[in-house]
């Protein structure tokens, strides 16, 4: 009997799920019995988590186990914190002190909100990076009822007016005033350094952000960064005292540092290069796909950290992991629409097409598509059913989100 070969997906996120189902997908494609490719997800949570819904208030749907996505298609998963890998060895090596080689690799452990070195942000700041961190959040406001009379308890300060830092400022207010109840009036002030809130968004969409933060009532305070924070106090880098008990910080994501186990030169992200088919450039049998890659997404345009973008690397490195280890032909991945769904809360959605980012859609009619998106497009079957599973992670490219419908 030949040696099973062995299959090493790193992360449980928008890409390690799709490179997991892509690979098992492919295997049986090829005909190949899952007992001489073993297939194993190694992850620090035994999760899928729909990291993009944190900014939510109702995380429930937002946390998959893995046992339901994986077990039915017959992938191994191991909960560990991954700490070490060596190409030259093929190993990777685990917190808990674990060893593990691999005929292939994929690494999909995503990315990280920049926290900087500030006074007080690592104690006192929170964040929806991640579904603990979210959750962690949502239990301090809650707690803020017991001392709703302060006037720091009403108040919330988002710094960073990105993406994520937008989505965040538009639900606070409402979360705020749920947990402080009636007679008190919550205040969120969107601090962000650059000159304009949503800068990466393009000059179209900004007025209808602009609006939409005023009309939930979300403070905007531009040119202007935080120096420290207490737990009472956020104080600006002009020098302002702002009395606020929560600061949730969005500025900036870099990729899992485990990027820079490879001695390759990384982007400013800290991203790999990968080539078309999602192999790490310079280094044999390592795939990358998510956050931590930067793939050409057309000729002109490299992957943007996104779950856009995650999932179907993951479904090509998925399918290309096992292409490659059979001598198998393989994938190449290029896209070619980009758009983004922007949630600005009570104050509906905006959608916008191509990489100078026109609006096609806004209010109530793209806050449709955004449900669309975070409820149903993003997600696996949840049947527990094989072929659903792996039809599922077929290297297909989808059609951009509906709208105007
Ligand atoms: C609040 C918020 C809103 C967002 N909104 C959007 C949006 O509207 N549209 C969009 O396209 N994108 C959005 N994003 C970005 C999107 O979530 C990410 O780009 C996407 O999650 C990247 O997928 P990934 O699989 O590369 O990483 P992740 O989804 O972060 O998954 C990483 C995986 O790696 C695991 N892991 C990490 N470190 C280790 C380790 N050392 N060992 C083992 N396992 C490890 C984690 O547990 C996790 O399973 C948003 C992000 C946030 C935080």
């Amino acid at each position: 009997m030949p040696p099973v070969k062995r299959v090493l997906i790193l992360g449980s996120g928008f890409a390690g799920l799709w490179a997991a189902l892509g690979a098992a997908r492919r295997l049986d494609e090829l005909g190949v019995a899952q007992s001489d490719v073993d297939i194993t997800v190694i992850s620090s949570q035994p999760y899928h988590d729909i990291r993009v819904r944190n900014y939510e208030a109702d995380l429930s749907p937002c946390r998959i186990p893995l046992r339901e996505l994986l077990d039915p298609a017959g992938i191994g998963h191991i909960t560990a914190d991954v700490t070490g890998i060596d190409a030259s060895t093929a190993t990777v090596s685990t917190a808990g002190g674990a060893t593990l080689g691999y005929d292939r690799l994929v690494l999909a452990v995503g990315s990280k909100v920049a926290k900087p070195d500030l006074p007080g942000l690592a104690e006192f700041g929170y964040d929806v990076d991640t579904y603990d961190g979210a959750m962690t959040l949502q239990a301090h406001i809650r707690s803020l009822a017991g001392s709703k009379s302060d006037p720091a308890s009403a108040t919330a300060v988002v710094v960073g007016a990105g993406l994520t830092g937008i989505e965040t400022a538009c639900e606070l207010p409402q979360m705020l005033a749920d947990a402080l109840g009636p007679g008190v009036t919550p205040r969120v002030i969107l601090v962000d350094h650059n000159p304009h809130v949503g800068s990466d968004m393009g000059d179209s969409a900004r007025p209808v952000i602009e609006d939409a933060l005023a009309d939930n009532k979300v403070d905007t305070m531009t040119g202007e960064g935080v120096a420290a924070v207490d737990e009472r106090r956020v104080t600006l880098s002009s020098g302002e005292v702002i009395p606020a008990a929560t600061l949730v910080w969005c500025a900036g994501m870099r990729a899992n540092r485990l990027t820079a186990q490879f001695g390759v030169p990384c982007d400013r992200l800290g991203r790999l290069p990968v080539d078309d088919y999602l192999r790490v450039e310079g280094i044999n049998h390592v795939f990358a796909a998510g956050d931590v890659a930067a793939a050409k997404m057309d000729d002109e345009h490299q992957s943007v950290m996104s779950c856009q973008h995650g999932r179907p690397m993951g479904r090509y490195a998925g399918y290309n992991v096992i292409s490659d280890l059979l001598g198998a032909p393989m994938l190449s991945l290029r896209i070619p629409w980009y758009v983004t769904v922007l949630d600005l809360g009570p104050a509906g959605a905006v959608y916008t097409e191509g990489w100078d980012r026109k609006v096609v859609s806004r209010g109530e009619e793209a806050k449709a598509t955004k449900r669309v998106i975070n409820g149903e497009r993003i997600y696996p079957p949840l049947t527990g059913v094989r072929a659903e599973l792996l039809a599922a992670a077929a290297p297909n490219l989808q059609a951009p989100p509906a709208y105007g419908q």
